[in-house]
């Protein structure tokens, strides 16, 4: 595995793979790394001949300073899971090498509606510092394809309409999100639980797995509802619980039977803030 700092280093590394390997998959990340991240990896190595992985704690994503600050970092285990998985690039840039100009003025992206609801709502700029990295490492990297995960559903779909706003010409792939054998979703804030909060941290998928199984055509409020009382009762400080159409996100209050939803919450154990969302699976009558 090649480990590069630099922007312009890596530009030149991938003009010259690129040639011999076709097509180039890549993989952001924060590090932290761990199973959810090593499958996206696994994918784009199955489809592409070159495979790059970056590792960046962007700070322009971070509505809340602590967050940033407490976000872990396990670099020398990251790069021994990489070297171990295969990865042809590692990019690890200085904050410097994403933004040379500094961290103001980095321009705004026209995301609508997506940014009004759900994490937008509760992360106010969090999505415009999605974009900003994405944007940026997207046009270093320039990927034929892009891999993120389905465990941040939201994100998808803003890097999505990201693509669509810049006309990039990259495919995204959304992989399934992994989950530890009790259902508890993978995530690198996983670790900043104490053992207690770990063991209680699981009601969070199974909640949304109860709504998905209770979902019945008709007024969703109510289910919605005893979803969030439920994780305040296991003591979550919860921001919310949402059922919504998996296509675009509206929140559905009323559902007529058809419509593909996905639930999706977001909650605290202490300082800990864990996400977690669930397609609905749609039955037949
Ligand atoms: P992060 O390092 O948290 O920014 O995540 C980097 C990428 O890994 C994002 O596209 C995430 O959606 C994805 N990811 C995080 N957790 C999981 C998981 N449990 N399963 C699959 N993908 C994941």
């Amino acid at each position: 595995m090649i480990l590069i700092k630099r922007a312009s280093d890596l530009h030149k590394h991938i003009a010259s793979g690129r040639k011999q390997a076709g097509n180039v998959g890549f993989v952001p990340t924060m590090g932290a790394l761990h199973e959810g991240h090593l499958s996206l990896i696994e994918a784009s190595q199955k489809e592409n001949g070159l495979t790059v992985c970056s590792i960046f704690v962007n700070p322009t994503q971070f509505n809340d300073p602590k967050d940033y600050e407490k976000y872990p970092v396990t670099m020398d285990k990251d790069i021994a899971l990489l070297e171990e998985q295969g990865v042809d690039i590692l990019f690890y840039p200085y904050v410097e090498e994403i933004y040379p100009n500094g961290l103001k003025d980095l321009g705004h992206y026209d995301l609508g509606y997506l940014e009004t609801i759900l994490e937008g709502k509760y992360r106010p700029g969090h999505f415009q510092g999605v974009c900003q990295v994405v944007h940026r490492l997207l046009e270093i990297v320039q990927p034929n394809n892009l891999y993120m995960g389905q465990k941040d559903y939201q994100q998808c779909m803003v890097v999505k309409r990201l693509l669509e706003l810049t006309g990039l010409p990259i495919e995204l792939h959304t992989c399934p999100t992994l989950r530890e054998p009790d259902g508890l979703a993978m995530s690198s804030r996983n670790m900043r639980l104490h053992p207690e909060e770990r063991q209680r941290a699981v009601e969070i998928s199974r909640t949304l797995a109860a709504i998905g199984k209770e979902v019945i055509p008709g007024d969703l409020v109510k289910l919605s509802l005893w979803a969030e009382q439920e994780l305040s009762r296991k003591g979550f400080k919860v921001d919310y619980v949402a059922i919504a159409s998996a296509l675009d996100l509206r929140l559905v209050d009323n559902w007529d039977g058809k419509e593909p939803l996905v639930t999706l919450a977001a909650a605290f154990l202490n300082e800990v803030r864990l996400i977690d969302n669930m397609l609905v699976p749609l039955r037949n009558e």
